[in-house]
């Protein structure tokens, strides 16, 4: 029997993975893919998610994780358009590799004395006196893995929160993204662009190896179709850049949370996606997955063997990570243009006192 079984090698799983391990507890980490696996993202690590990973992790993510350009500065572009926007040199955002970045993290918690198995998915979980029971399905056939402790990091639409909490998926917002050959005028930048008639949300442009990639934020009662959307946005950075977006090679689409924050329940604390901690203003979600697995390790190890109310102790810690998910989820989900625009202007004018930068997006 395990101490912890996390299911899910993203970076909430893999730093749940970590902490644990380190902590001295008996490990497992599961994944239904065989790794490295690819995951629909932009890949970009904010500053405050990369100090986050160096606290944690005790070092920076290695050369192979990134990608060209390795490091982007932000730069936003509000709806009146980019004389209004702001340059923030300061938020040093890292360009990686999705599927290299998740490896090397579940690679450190594997050196701290996690046992990965992989490829093997959880189809299903009952409960036992002192824990949980999880099927787990590989080629092979469908086996038991027992454990004190599980941690659902296992994404966006994750089984063990629908074995948890009853078949119901978690509210959630889509993001496409377009991959065009080449990689146009955005030299060494992250651009976020606001504009309610495009994206309820966001779009962003991410110079991405030898590659542009577009993407926008979906909702389909909130704002216009994936299709609709896209060409009115690359019909805006056509006017603002002249960028003709050309030599698509690939359009992707997956979800990210929308609010519907979820800790789990006894033993079974959910983190990552899996428990809703993405934020949708700019679609950060691996600096909340992370700061969640931290939360949850530390109830785990706060609570001893009183287990039956962990996943109490896990909501007290991570509260603030979730209200700020719900918060931000609340006012996304109404903000007008006049509002984005008040919002861009207000951040410009800290950022701009911050860096001493007075340059615009
Ligand atoms: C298009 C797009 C762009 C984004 N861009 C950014 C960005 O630039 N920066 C940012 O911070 N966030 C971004 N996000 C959000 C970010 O990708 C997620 O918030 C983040 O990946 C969540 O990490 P996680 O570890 O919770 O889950 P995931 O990274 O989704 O990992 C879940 C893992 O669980 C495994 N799994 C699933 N089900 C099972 C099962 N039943 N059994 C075993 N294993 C299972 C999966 O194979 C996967 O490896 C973006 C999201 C999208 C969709």
């Amino acid at each position: 029997m395990e101490d912890v079984l996390v299911v899910g090698t993203g970076p909430a799983g893999a730093a749940a993975a970590y902490l644990s391990a380190k902590s001295g507890l008996r490990t497992s980490i599961v994944d239904k893919k065989v790794l490295p696996r690819e995951k629909i993202c932009g890949g970009l690590i904010t500053a405050h998610c990369g100090a986050e990973i160096r606290d944690i992790f005790g070092r920076d993510i290695p050369r192979e994780a990134h990608v060209e350009p390795p490091v982007l500065t932000e730069r936003v572009i509000p709806p009146s358009g980019r004389a209004n926007g702001f340059h923030n040199p300061l938020n040093r955002i890292e360009n990686v590799d999705r599927g290299r970045f998740d490896h090397w993290l579940t690679s450190l918690a594997v050196e701290e004395g996690a046992s990965l198995h992989c490829p093997k998915e959880l189809v299903a979980m009952r409960r036992t006196d002192n824990g949980w029971i999880a099927q787990l399905r590989s080629r092979g056939g469908v086996e038991e893995l027992g454990a004190r402790y599980v941690i659902g990091a296992d994404g966006v639409y994750s089984s063990c929160r629908r074995e948890l909490l009853g078949g119901r998926n978690q509210k959630t917002i889509s993001v496409i993204q377009e991959h065009y050959e080449g990689r146009g005028p955005f030299g060494d930048s992250f651009y976020l662009f606001f504009k309610g008639d495009i994206s309820p949300i966001y779009a962003y442009v991410v110079p991405k190896g030898s590659c542009t990639v577009l993407g926008l934020g979906v909702h389909r009662s909130l704002g216009p179709p994936a299709d609709l959307a896209m060409s009115r946005f690359r019909g805006w950075i056509h006017q603002t850049f002249g960028y003709e977006a050309r030599g698509h090679t690939h359009r992707e689409g997956w979800s990210i949370p929308f609010g519907d924050v979820a800790y789990g329940k006894g033993r079974v604390l959910l983190v990552g996606d899996a428990g809703g901690f993405c934020e949708p203003f700019t679609g950060e979600g691996i600096y909340f997955g992370i700061q969640s697995s931290r939360a949850a390790i530390a109830a785990i190890l706060a609570h001893g063997d009183g287990g039956r109310y962990v996943a109490e102790v896990y909501k007290d810690i991570a509260a603030p990570i979730g209200r700020k998910v719900r918060q931000i989820t609340d006012y996304v989900s109404t903000l007008t243009d006049e509002e984005r625009e008040r919002r861009i202007r207000a951040k410009r004018i800290k950022v701009m006192e911050e860096s001493g930068v007075t340059e615009t997006a």
